[in-house]
Parts: structure tokens; sequence; C-alpha cells
């Protein structure tokens, strides 16, 4: 699958359901209004979508949300998918998680072919863990990480960047980080969906972050790339890597190899844009797979050149849905 610029797509991201556990409060309101289970895709209704992704030529899917693993038998799905991987299917099946449920899933997710997990954890304070998600247990996620380590799993800790919440952290996480052999992904807050808060009071640009933490570590750019948003750094004293995803401060559209599939089907080509395309009819008008491929095709060629995040104070959202929509 080739876009209009010439981008080859060949990840797709899915978020399986829009639920969650926590309310981290930069993504989702307190009161989230959930949407009914008609609308949401069956796991085999998923199922089906990623094969005919698989069958296009994507080569790594990312399993998202909301979080994926409250999703009940969400296992089963990726023990489907599991299956695909392989020299004519799949390189790579991964998830993005909050880490609550990871201790009950992390050896499943082994033997289902899944080999590194990222996992977000905003804050080593569990005070500030609380603040951040309104009720989570930072315990009950770090449990989680050293299960997925104790089972093989590489991980990958993605953290917001908020002000006046982990701002003074980050040389402690990236301490933590590197003593447990994880790279750490730092992120900026992006304009998605309407929160209780003014985001432009949490905004911190990464540009600062960056500069403050070579105060203390020798950070090196480096040759890893994921064909992903992050620009990666080597931390020599520890031997791992740090990320920064910068979609306000740089924009990183040019290299863009994704697209993204809600739970109810919907695919966007973009995640800082409204455009999408409505697969579920099309899943459950009982065509054939050529006829989703052919509504997969003309969703990518509309696919746009970028995003247009902006963030300044008494500006709504960027786009209306909340990034558990999307999933990131
Ligand atoms: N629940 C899972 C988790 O938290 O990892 C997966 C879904 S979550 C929406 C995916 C990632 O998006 C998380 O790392 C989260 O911190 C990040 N995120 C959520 N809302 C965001 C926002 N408005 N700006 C930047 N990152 C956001
Ligand atoms: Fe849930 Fe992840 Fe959003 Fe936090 S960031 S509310 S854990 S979906």
């Amino acid at each position: 699958m080739i876009d209009p610029f010439g981008r080859h797509i060949s990840y797709l991201r899915v978020s399986v359901t829009d639920r969650c556990d926590l309310r981290c409060v930069y993504c989702m309101a307190e009161e989230m209004t959930f949407l009914p289970k008609a609308e949401v895709l069956t796991l085999e209704e998923l199922e089906r979508l990623c094969g005919a992704f698989i069958t296009m030529g994507v080569k790594k899917i990312r399993l998202t949300g909301g979080e994926p693993l409250v999703r009940r038998n969400v296992m089963s799905l990726v023990e489907a998918l599991g299956r695909r991987i392989g020299p004519a299917g799949l390189e790579e099946l991964t998830l993005t998680t909050n880490g609550t449920q990871l201790a009950k899933h992390a050896e499943g997710l082994v033997r289902a072919g899944v080999k590194r997990v990222n996992v977000s954890m905003d804050t080593l304070d569990p005070e500030g863990f609380r603040a951040a998600t309104r009720w989570g247990d930072l315990a009950q996620v770090q449990d989680g990480i050293m299960a997925a380590k104790a089972a093989g799993l590489r991980i990958k800790i993605n953290a917001v960047a908020l002000r006046g919440l982990n701002e003074h952290e980050f040389d402690r996480m990236v301490e933590w980080c590197g003593r447990h052999g994880f790279d750490l992904c730092l992120i900026e807050t992006m304009p998605m969906g309407e929160v209780a808060e003014d985001r432009t009071d949490r905004y911190l640009s990464l540009d600062v972050v960056r500069a403050r933490l070579r105060l203390n570590w020798s950070l090196s750019e480096s040759g890893y790339a994921t064909g992903g948003p992050a620009r990666y750094f080597d931390v020599a004293e520890t031997g791992t890597r740090i990320g920064f995803i910068t979609p306000l401060s740089h924009n990183f559209c040019e290299s863009c190899n994704r697209v993204r599939l809600t739970c109810t089907g919907t695919l966007y080509m973009c995640l800082g844009q409204e455009d999408a395309a409505d697969l579920r009819p099309v899943l459950r008008a009982g065509l054939d797979d050529v006829a989703l491929q052919a509504a997969i095709r003309e969703a990518i060629s509309r696919k746009p050149k970028g995003h247009d995040f902006v963030i300044e104070r008494a500006r709504p959202a960027a786009v209306a849905r909340h990034m558990s929509v999307t999933g990131g």
C-alpha cells in the first residue's frame, strides 16, 4: 500500500476497545461515555479486518486502546494474530498497555509471539501516579512491568511530559529504566478530545526536557529508528535509549507509515485529522475480502500529508476525539 505522498503503509495500530480502567487526566475526562456494544466490532471481525491489512502488506500491528488488556478475551485476538507472524505475513505484533493487567497476561503474550510491549507510566511517584491517572495504583503497574520483564518481553516505558506532574522526574526515570534495561519514550501532550484541564497548563516542550537531561546524561543521536515519530538518543551511562515524540515542536509526518483502526472499524489515516473511512458496513455487508481491500485502498488514497496540531490557550482540541479512540 502506497499513499499519494509515496509513503509505504506497513503499520496498523488497532484500538481494540475505547474502555479503560484508568482515566489519565490528559487522555480522558473523568466521566466518559463509552461505546455501546453493538457498535464495537467482535474480536472475530477485528481479526478479519487485520487479516485484510496483512494480505495488503501490513507488516506490523500494534494493539492499543483504551486499554487493550481490559477487553474480554482479547488474548484470543492476540493468539490469532500471532499465528499470522511469518515470512509471508506479519513481522511484528506488539501492544501498548497501561500495565495494570500485564502480570496476568505477560506469559500468554510471549506464547502468542509478542516480543516487546510499550507500557505507559508517567511517573515513579505513587501519589503523582494516582493524580495523573485519577485512581491508578503504581505498584500494580510496576508488578506488571516486572512480570513482563521476567517473561522475556522487551519493554519501552512511555511517559507523557507534564508540567507540574513529572517535569522534575526525568533523571530518575532515565536511571530507573536504565537499571532495568528498558528504553524510555517521552511524549508531548497532544490536543485530542476535551478533558477537564487546559492542556496548555501541562504542555512541556521536549526540547527543554532534553536540554535538562543533557546536564546529567551523555545523549548521542541514535541510528535506531522505528519508522515512527520518535527521535532516539543513546544514553551512554545506561546503554539504553530515550525517544522523544514531539508532534507539536517538530512535525514528523513525512516518514509516516501508519494508519489507525478503531474498535468500531473506522480507519483514521492520520492521528491529527478528522477524515476517516468506515469499514464496518463493508465488513458487515457479507461482502468478500476483495470488497474490503478495495475500501481499504480507497481510504489509503486519502491519507493526508500531515497533522495540524497547535497547542494554544483557549483553543479547542485540534481533533474532537480522545486519544483512547485511536490509541495514540
Ligand atoms: N491504555 C494504553 C496506555 O495507556 O498505554 C494504550 C492507549 S493510550 C491512549 C496510548 C498512549 O497515548 C499512552 O502512552 C498515553 O500516555 C498516550 N496519550 C493519551 N492521551 C494523550 C494526549 N492527549 N497527548 C499525548 N499522549 C497521549
Ligand atoms: Fe487509559 Fe491509556 Fe488513556 Fe490512560 S492513556 S486513560 S491508561 S487509555
